[in-house]
């Protein structure tokens, strides 16, 4: 069963225009915008546009349509940022932390696009 998404949420009243961003890029599915406090020279969150609270729930119960969209607005990001091999960048982390012990603050599924130094060790 899918957990019980919160309509307050700071991302849901991103996506509903409540509270300004630093869009990226978007599409049908999904929105990139600029973290607010940025670990990196680019730092970069990508939310699905649906309810969904983390990312086993997306990963299990978003549509074909809203994963692909998702997916390839994550691969414009790296592109557009020029962060990844593909674009000529020397690499990029991408994260999401999810329940209480991934330390996750925002119950709405979101992934971290973080580039443009060397990132430390992943655990800590
Ligand atoms: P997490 O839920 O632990 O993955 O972290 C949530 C992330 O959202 C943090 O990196 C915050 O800096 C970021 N954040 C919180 N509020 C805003 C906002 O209003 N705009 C952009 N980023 C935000």
């Amino acid at each position: 069963m899918a957990p019980a998404y919160d309509d307050n949420n700071i991302f849901a009243k991103i996506l509903r225009g409540e509270i300004p961003n630093d869009t990226v890029a978007q599409n049908d599915h999904a929105l990139a915008f600029r973290d607010i406090r940025p670990q990196a020279p680019s730092h970069v969150l990508v939310i699905p546009k649906g309810r969904y609270v983390s990312y086993d729930d997306f990963a299990a119960n978003a549509s074909d349509a809203e994963i692909v969209g998702f997916t390839r607005l994550c691969a414009q990001v790296v592109a557009m940022e020029g962060i990844g091999p593909e674009s000529g960048g020397q690499g990029f982390r991408a994260i999401t932390n999810t329940g209480e012990h991934g330390v996750q603050e925002v119950p709405h599924f979101h992934l971290h696009i973080l580039g443009g130094r060397l990132m430390g060790p992943m655990l800590s």
